[in-house]
């Protein structure tokens, strides 16, 4: 039972925050006709969703997927597949399937998400990475937190064959980036080496913005099914959209050289994967809401967020410095509590491999990890900032937040 106090609190923060949650709603209502638009257009019917089985020759359902995300993007064409075992999955292809021994790939948005790390291979040496293949790899370092366009004109040069540009924050405490950073980005690039393949990391953020990366000078992006993009409903996958031949390299690194985009069985999930996109302009937009009005309660208990309640969006992540181990445990436990699946479950810090410091995870999902659902993640490090992201309504997540704010209480005691 929430307290009265926190219930007054809600209605405070609602009221404080109505105008953002007014933006979130017109960018989903944009974003769900750009999609039903697609749908019209290409005459999506019963028929795409019948299940394929062995090689799936001739898969129309498959084959009309890739289109709508390619239309949906305005991309060239597009890779969507639940054979991604994961977004991680579906960026490395990109990247083992453009690049070649003795090129150079830059990441102009400093260190990338962990596991691209490990992909790459060259701060983690890790078994089967780039590195290993001969690919070189450059970092520039973020400045303040931005994107160094100085130092991005400086270290792009006429050998670079990919650029990685993360959107998201991933799980730093850096500012994601926004179409229009994207935009110039790409054109900073662009102005050094005209061919050099800009490649978005998109994760987390489809459907924040009205915009996607490949309009505004991407080449190729990547993403998870399992977040924004599957809207809830896709129970695994990756997606990649993009240039017709940078696709085409990819699809022979995903299955094998000479097959490509024309086989893989749907194996039951083609309406999942039709009707999750359907709704996720709409479930991002519920997991934005829930970022929000976790940044307007904890903001008004004291707590640093980023971003602030009241800043625009770039993807669905809040970040809360908790400020203490304790208080960091309980917050995640709590979310777990009040979760529809393992709610009995106790999250507990433990060692994950390739993580520096002892990693909590709250995750109660009806798809296993998938954190376009209510999930909070944290390293075990000062200052206990927890990660806190998804959540399918609006609704579930208010209670969550809510109830871990009562236990919490304020920043002092
Ligand atoms: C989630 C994420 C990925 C991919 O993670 P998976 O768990 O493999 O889907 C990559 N980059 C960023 C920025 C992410 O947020």
């Amino acid at each position: 039972m929430i307290s009265e106090k926190f219930l007054k609190l809600k209605r405070k923060i609602l009221n404080e925050v109505a105008e953002n949650f007014s933006r979130v709603d017109e960018i989903s209502e944009i974003n769900t006709l750009k999609v039903l638009n697609a749908m019209r257009e290409l005459k999506i019917s019963d028929a795409h969703f019948k299940t394929s089985t062995g090689y799936a020759y001739g898969d129309i359902g498959r084959e009309k997927l890739d289109e709508l995300f390619a239309k949906i993007f305005k991309a060239e064409s597009a890779l969507v597949r639940t054979q991604f075992v994961s977004g991680t999955h579906a960026l490395a292809t990109v990247l083992f399937g453009i690049l070649r021994p003795n090129d150079e790939l830059i990441s102009v948005t400093g260190e990338p998400y962990d596991t691209m790390q490990t992909v790459i291979g060259w701060k983690n040496p890790a078994r089967g990475s780039l590195k290993e293949f001969g690919v070189n790899y450059k970092e520039v370092a973020l400045r303040n937190g931005k994107v160094d366009l100085n130092a991005v004109k400086n270290s792009v040069t006429a050998k670079t064959k990919i650029a990685l540009i993360q959107r998201s924050r991933g799980y730093s405490l850096r500012d994601p980036l926004n179409i229009s950073d994207i935009e110039k980005i790409c054109a900073t690039i662009k102005s050094v080496n005209p061919n050099c393949v800009t490649f978005i990391d998109n994760c987390y953020g489809e459907f924040v913005e009205t915009a996607e990366p490949i309009e505004v000078g991407a080449d190729i992006c990547a993403g998870s099914l399992i977040k924004n993009i599957g809207g809830g409903l896709a129970p695994t996958g990756g997606y990649i959209v993009g240039k017709n031949d940078l696709v085409e390299l990819s699809s022979y690194r995903l299955t094998a050289p000479g097959m490509g985009n024309e086989l893989g069985a749907s194996l039951g999930t083609p309406r999942l994967l039709y009707q999750g996109l359907f709704l996720a302009p709409h479930v991002t937009a519920q997991a934005i809401k829930a970022a929000i009005f976790a940044a307007g309660i904890f903001s008004n208990l004291g707590y640093n967020t980023r971003p602030l309640p009241n800043d625009t969006r770039s993807d669905i992540i809040q970040a809360i410095e908790l400020k203490s181990e304790e208080k960091l445990i309980a917050f995640c436990r709590t979310i777990q509590n009040f979760s529809p699946v393992d709610s009995f479950a106790t999250p507990e810090a433990w060692d994950m491999p390739g993580y520096e410091d002892k990693v909590i995870m709250a995750a109660g999902t009806f798809v296993q990890g998938a954190s376009i659902e209510l999930s909070a993640d944290a390293p075990i490090r000062e200052p206990y900032t927890v990660f806190l992201q998804g959540g399918l309504t609006f609704e579930h997540a208010a209670i969550a937040i809510l109830n871990a704010a009562a236990i919490l209480g304020a920043k002092s005691c």
